[in-house]
């Protein structure tokens, strides 16, 4: 299967379909990110508050598959920038890992009750200037929060990752990323599976003969965003990477995107601080 990959302003290209970990307990990440790899997914997106980069790293090494091949983020949680212990957090997130560098380094959230957030986005900067990351970026930034990366940072961030669904589409914030060329990630892709009942989605999934899940990843990918589903059921993992055989209408687009509702599963980043 070839995954199709999104070039990056800074120059690097990522693989548009990869495998997220949250919630994957640790003891079970090996296993878990073993199976993806079998799988065919070169792109695991974790993070340090995950708790789970030891058995992400285990997997990475055990699977002999040569570093460039993979595509590893990881994310600076807001603790760690607070106390200014950017550079030092980084590293233990390499340390467990085991890897050199990772090709994607995210803040995770803004928390922005203060503006610490753009200390952090200079540590990132000074952190991809030593080699340690090969591109930096940010999640949960509103357009906001983005003006401000703009008018005081000295790289623009290749990356926003924020949660995007059928019910949550977020078209003001898709909107200032691709303003600034900053490509979109979409978090919680498949809503947790909250929307996988709504009829434009079952409709297309018989129409294809896929699941809804199938459907959904398929329309992110043809509305041209970067996502990493997560499961810890074997066919679950093999099937979310099972989407390209087959390819939606634009009719059958339009539809899911009529489906957006202002729904969220997780926090809005004004409010997590
Ligand atoms: P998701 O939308 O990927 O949903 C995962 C859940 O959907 C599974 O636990 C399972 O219940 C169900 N599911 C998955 N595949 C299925 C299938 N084929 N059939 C039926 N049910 C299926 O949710 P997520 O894990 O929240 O998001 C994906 C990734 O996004 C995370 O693992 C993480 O890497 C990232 N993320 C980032 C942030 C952030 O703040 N940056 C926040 C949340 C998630």
């Amino acid at each position: 299967t070839a995954v199709p990959t999104i070039t990056l302003n800074d120059g690097t290209s990522i693989p548009q379909l990869g495998f997220g970990v949250w919630q994957v307990p640790a003891e079970q990440a090996e296993e878990v990110v073993t199976h993806a790899l079998q799988a065919g997914y070169r792109h695991i997106d974790t993070a340090a508050i995950y708790g789970n980069e030891d058995g992400v790293g285990a997997a990475i090494a055990k699977s002999g598959i040569p570093r460039d091949e993979l595509y590893v983020t990881t994310k600076l949680w807001v603790s760690d920038f607070k106390a200014g212990s950017t550079h030092q957090a980084l590293e233990t997130s390499l340390q467990k890992l085991g890897l050199d560098a990772v090709d994607l380094y995210l803040i995770h959230w803004p928390s922005p009750a203060d503006e610490k957030y753009l200390e952090a986005w200079k540590a990132l900067e000074e952190l991809q200037a030593k080699g340690l990351t090969r591109s930096i970026g940010v999640s949960n930034f509103l357009p906001e929060h983005l003006d401000r990366v703009a008018e005081t940072g000295s790289v623009t961030p290749a990356i926003n990752q924020v949660e995007i669904h059928p019910a949550l589409q977020q078209r003001e914030i898709q909107e200032a990323n691709k303003k600034y060329g900053i490509a979109t990630q979409a978090w919680s892709p498949l809503a947790q599976g909250a929307v996988f009942g709504d009829e434009p989605i079952v409709a297309a999934a018989e129409a294809h003969g896929v699941t809804p899940a199938q459907v959904i990843i398929r329309w992110h990918l043809q509305r041209g965003r970067i996502l990493f589903p997560k499961s810890v059921t074997p066919a679950r993992i093999e099937q979310n990477f099972d989407v390209f055989g087959f390819e939606l209408t634009d009719a059958e687009l339009d539809a899911i995107d009529a489906l957006d509702r202002d729904e969220r599963t997780g926090f809005h980043p004004a409010e997590f601080n």
